[in-house]
């Protein structure tokens, strides 16, 4: 699901007509300018949290800070501008932007103080395939998280709700 500008823009006496998709993963949290596949109008637009905060307003004059992945023109059949055409849209990339490229958060205790096993490396193990079954023996396997866990359990930070 993503966010559109439908460019209303007039373009030779008839309206620009067409949708430029605002993919999710870039946009969501996002403040800058883009353009038009079509008509290269430039737009402002400030989205927080995938919902239109500003905008689309437009910026005659100004540069775009990024183009639509994707655009198309539903009143004119298929057309449409795939990824990566120059000075329309831009290249699909599969990642999203830098800023959104973290590491894993890796937790060893749940909210309610429970040692986790969301975290890697996972020490060499036993069972099928490492799998440990039911049976994680934590004491023996990972003695710094059982310490960790015996110093929240004398603190009281363990809960079961
Ligand atoms: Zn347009």
């Amino acid at each position: 699901m993503c966010d559109i500008i439908w460019c209303k823009k007039d373009k030779g006496g008839k309206p620009c007509d067409t949708i430029n998709y605002l993919d999710p993963y870039c946009f969501w949290n996002w403040e800058g300018k883009i353009n038009c596949a079509e008509c290269g109008t430039v737009y402002y637009i400030h989205m927080i949290q995938g919902f239109m905060y500003m905008g689309p307003e437009e910026r005659p004059g100004e540069k775009s800070d990024t183009s639509p992945l994707y655009a198309d023109k539903p009143y004119d059949g298929y057309a449409n501008y795939r990824p990566g055409v120059e000075g329309r849209t831009r290249p699909f990339q599969c990642i999203p932007r830098a800023k959104l490229l973290g590491v894993a958060d890796m937790v060893k205790f749940s909210v309610r103080g429970r040692p986790v096993r969301g975290w890697r490396p996972q020490p060499p193990s036993a069972g099928l395939a490492g799998s440990q079954g039911f049976n994680w023996d934590i004491q023996k396997l990972s003695p710094e998280v059982w310490e960790g866990y015996q110093k929240k359990l004398a603190k009281g930070e363990v809960k079961d709700w």
